[in-house]
């Protein structure tokens, strides 16, 4: 087990900055998962952690020692990538064992390693089968051996579940994370699919260009997001963007308005030009307003098109007669649009007039200049509560 810091990591390619100035520390033990778009610097951080890269700037420290221009095989890591490479003409055993057996270990050490990590990834019995007879799931699990095998103080993995199909992958998720319980081990996970990141890990890092946007637990980033890019990544579907203006009573965009107190919102002032995010989740019907510890003023939409998906229906609200629409559920909404999760009993038909309210205890509103956060959640100010029903939960309990 081992600490992964980073200091102001910087790696920069001819004309490309792969990761510029990355600073985190992972704690002993912790799983973090590297999440962000294609391109956005996730495996060279990585590889930065691994020694397959040398950064331009910074510093990689494991545990106390630093790491920076060490050989990736005096740094206590183990790797699995996405693109399982094992011997074909080795079976289960002397693949897993190879590297012990490179490095001359006993035979009986071998033994006792190989078998302790076949029972950790369940692949008792199959220790004597060919690459070609198992499955992709089953080669995976042969390279996570293989890995644990090295008893690394911190795991690399770079999407190691990419090329399993759907439903393989979420069975892969429940076993990664069972591994870590077991072996108690740092694990830095890279990933783009957001799911995988939020059910996975204790902290995910969220990059985008480079750059470190948030680093938090899984629940923080999806109900504190740092900043517009996060709110945007995590979360599916897409949170609802509205671009307006703070005004000396609230929040204007083009099709509504939000009652709120600006005094609320202390890095902005009255005139500052603000984005409201609302999850399709905290888009309600009217008539659930009592429901709501902060129902918003009313807004009068449509409903447009429906898109049922089994547990939740997807209804797109239309906010102006001849809006502009877009049916990208994971795009920025269009100003006009208004995407809201429903219940599969819902009796909601296309083409309905409906009045709608947020939930403005999870509404959140940014800097749509520096995309910063602003705040998350806003109070109204016709009906203010000084004391939340938060506040008198946490003293009840
Ligand atoms: P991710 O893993 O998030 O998809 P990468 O870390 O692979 O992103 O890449 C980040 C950026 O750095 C990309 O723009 C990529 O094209 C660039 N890059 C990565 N490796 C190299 C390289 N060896 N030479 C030049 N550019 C690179």
């Amino acid at each position: 087990m081992a600490r992964v810091t980073l200091e102001h990591v910087t790696k920069r390619y001819e004309d490309v900055t792969a990761v510029d100035d990355i600073n985190f520390e992972i704690e002993d033990g912790e799983f973090v998962c590297l999440v962000g778009p294609s391109g956005c610097g996730k495996s060279t951080t990585m590889e930065t952690v691994a020694g397959l890269t040398k950064p331009t700037e910074g510093k990689v420290y494991i545990g106390d020692r630093e790491v920076t221009n060490l050989a990736p095989k005096d740094r206590g890591v183990a790797m699995v990538f996405q693109n399982i490479a094992l011997f074909p003409h080795m079976d289960v055993y002397e693949n897993i064992s190879f590297g012990l057996r490179l490095r001359k270990y006993e035979d009986e050490e071998v033994e006792r390693r190989v078998e302790r990590a076949a029972d950790i990834v369940q692949l008792e019995g199959m220790l004597d089968r060919m690459p070609d007879e198992m499955s992709g799931g089953q080669r995976q699990r042969v390279a996570i051996a293989r890995a644990i095998v090295r008893n690394p103080d911190v795991f690399l993995m770079d999407e190691p579940l990419a090329n399993l199909d759907a439903k393989l992958r979420v069975h892969m998720r429940t076993e990664l994370q069972r591994l870590h319980r077991e072996l108690d081990t740092t694990i830095i996970y890279v990933t783009h699919d957001q799911a995988e990141a939020m059910t996975m890990s204790d902290r995910i890092a969220v990059l985008n260009e480079g750059r470190l946007q948030q680093i938090a637990p899984p629940l923080e980033c999806y109900n504190e997001p740092a900043n517009l890019f996060v709110a945007g990544f995590i979360g599916s579907p897409s949170m609802n963007f509205f671009e307006g203006t703070l005004i000396e009573d609230g929040f204007e965009t083009r099709n509504f308005t939000v009652a709120l107190d600006p005094a609320d919102v202390p890095s902005a002032t009255v005139g500052d030009d603000v984005t409201l995010g609302v999850r399709p989740e905290d888009v309600h019907l009217s008539r659930y307003e009592d429901s709501l510890t902060q129902p918003s003023r009313r807004i009068d939409a449509r409903s447009d098109v429906l898109e049922p998906m089994g547990d939740e229906i997807f209804v797109y609200l239309l906010l102006s007669e001849g809006g502009e629409r877009s049916m990208d559920r994971d795009a920025a909404s269009s100003p006009d649009q208004l995407l809201m999760s429903v219940t599969p009993d819902t009796d909601i038909a296309e083409g309905q007039d409906l009045d709608v309210v947020f939930d403005k205890a999870n509404v959140h509103l940014f800097d749509t200049e520096t995309g910063e956060a602003l705040a998350d959640g806003i109070v109204d100010i016709e009906k203010p509560e000084p004391d939340s029903g938060q506040q008198v939960t946490e003293a009840d309990s």
